[in-house]
């Protein structure tokens, strides 16, 4: 999370929820996965404990009207009437959304959203981040070439050269990055370590459990093809497909699929070209993970989001705080294209 943020989360926990709720606005809000315990929270990073995500689920009931997806055009269109209005969602698709999650958010009869990245669902193939960020922390020590990235010497500074690589691996197109991260792959592989193995959390759903959750009343949307970034590096046919592949896979195999959420999904992860993609691939409305409420902004495609942080002790106060980012986000709509 970058400094702004961490301050922005702190100011956030020392405004009492009742004293925040007149400057409530609509929002939504998303986690990845739950786990009932994490072995590795530095690659198990998606990951909720079930203790702290029973805790969000209790203040989400307690302090907003948790809504589901199909009321966001009604809740858009008249925002004041709203404030409590809250969208939920998980990203990626992992399996612990149906084994863990959908039973605690099931026990407060909480609606929410699933957006899933089909390849890996249709392949089984690990988050591309997962496997870079387990190359750096568990790979053996040693000196790797790894194509477009360089020589890589992983010592006892692995985490900070971790921190200076990731960001060049991320900002690469698809095509380099997969070739990347396939490098890192077979270094693990050859290394006898087994992320699947070791880290059951990081498991996708298949789709006949995204039935099974469809059936439970979960929406399920789109979160790209391969979980990367859709960033100016990308080719238009690139972006085109990520936005075209889900849909038509996810109406196959479940049903109208109307939403969308950009992988990663800061300001440097989407383009122009990526939104007017999403947009012409026919989804109705696509979540950022950019802060902001609801009543921000008019671009359907560019929605602000807030990652849910591992404890939430006070999310109703986090709404002013959310609210004060809508300026920066609505000059950032206006800066790619609306
Ligand atoms: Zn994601």
């Amino acid at each position: 999370m970058s400094m702004a943020g961490r301050i922005a989360r702190m100011t956030g926990t020392l405004i009492p929820a009742a004293l925040a709720r007149p400057f409530g606005a609509p929002a939504a809000v998303f986690f990845h996965g739950v786990e009932t315990a994490l072995t590795n929270p530095a690659i198990q990073s998606n990951q909720h404990t079930l203790d702290a995500f029973e805790n969000i689920a209790r203040l989400l009931k307690r302090d907003f009207d948790v809504l589901p997806l199909a009321a966001l055009t009604d809740v858009r269109k008249q925002p004041g009437k709203h404030s409590r209005a809250l969208f939920l969602m998980s990203d990626d698709g992992y399996a612990n959304t149906l084994t863990v999650a959908a039973d605690v958010l099931g026990s407060f009869a909480l609606p929410w959203t699933l957006f899933v990245s089909t390849h890996h669902i249709d392949s089984g193939m690990l988050n591309p981040m997962t496997v870079a960020r387990a190359f750096f922390l568990l790979a053996p020590e040693g000196r790797y070439d790894i194509p477009h990235l360089g020589a890589l010497t992983l010592n006892d500074e692995r985490e900070m050269l971790a921190g200076r690589v990731l960001p060049r691996l991320k900002n690469l197109d698809a095509a380099r990055a997969n070739q990347a991260v396939a490098a890192m792959q077979s270094v693990l592989d050859s290394a006898g370590i087994s992320l699947a193995q070791r880290f059951p959390s990081e498991h996708f759903l298949s789709w006949d459990q995204i039935r099974q959750l469809d059936n439970r009343g979960v929406t399920i949307g789109a979160h790209a093809d391969w979980h990367w970034p859709m960033h100016e590096s990308q080719t238009a046919d690139y972006l085109r497909e990520q936005a075209l592949r889900p849909k038509r896979r996810i109406e196959e195999e479940v049903g109208p699929c109307r939403a969308f959420a950009y992988p990663f999904g800061q300001r440097g992860d989407i383009c122009r070209a990526a939104w007017e993609a999403v947009r012409d691939a026919g989804y109705a409305h696509a979540f950022t993970t950019i802060a902001g409420t609801l009543d921000a902004g008019s671009n359907d495609w560019l929605l602000p989001r807030y990652g849910l942080a591992p404890q939430e002790p006070n999310l109703a106060a986090m709404l002013p705080v959310m609210r004060a980012n809508n300026a920066r986000l609505r000059q950032w709509q206006s800066h790619i294209g609306t």
